[in-house]
């Protein structure tokens, strides 16, 4: 054993990067690193800390990264600028913000701009019916009437809510409940 990086703890966006020539070879040779350090693995660490002509490292696999498929080592450094801007609670929604595909991305890149999602996340919710009656309450909608008013006690809530649905972006959340973004 001649690893000496420490395993990336279980919520932080992780790559398992091997050697590409090995893989060619039938052999998957590699480990996993945590997005931050991706970039500074070297073909020697995945060969066991031997010296190799095998120069390619390749991400084959990856955990809390938002976007399917591989991808080469240095896409990982974005992702892991990214988590440390936005911090490990907010981690999962701008996951989710960008897995909704309506979000707003870094040039060309699948990496999204953390203001923008900061402008835009309006919280977890147990629904968005959750939200939409605060967002009322917010607006102080019945300033001035009574509970039993009846523009309060008739008020259509259920067609009001689905309009405002329109105006956002609504994701499941890991516990259950779901991330409200207002949409672009
Ligand atoms: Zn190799």
């Amino acid at each position: 054993m001649t690893t000496t990086h420490s395993r990336p703890t279980i919520d932080e966006p992780r790559v398992w990067i091997g050697c590409l020539a090995c893989y060619n070879d039938g052999r998957l040779r590699g480990d996993w690193f945590s997005a931050a350090e991706a970039a500074d693995v070297t073909p020697r660490q995945i060969h066991g800390g031997r010296a190799t002509s095998h120069e390619e490292l390749w991400v084959f696999d990856h955990d809390n990264i938002p976007v399917d498929g591989e991808f080469a080592p240095m896409d990982a450094t974005g992702w892991a600028e990214v988590y440390d801007e936005v911090g490990e609670t907010q981690w999962p929604a701008i996951c989710a913000w960008v897995r909704s595909g309506s979000y707003v991305a870094q040039g060309d890149t699948d990496l999204p701009v953390v203001s923008h999602f900061e402008e835009r996340f309006r919280g977890e919710w147990d629904s968005f019916r959750d939200y939409a009656f605060e967002l009322a309450e917010d607006l102080v909608m019945f300033d001035g009437l009574d509970d039993d008013h009846t523009l309060v006690r008739y008020f259509n809530w259920d067609s009001w809510i689905s309009d405002l649905e329109g105006d956002y972006v609504v994701e499941r959340a890991p516990g259950g409940g779901v991330y409200v973004f207002a949409a672009l």
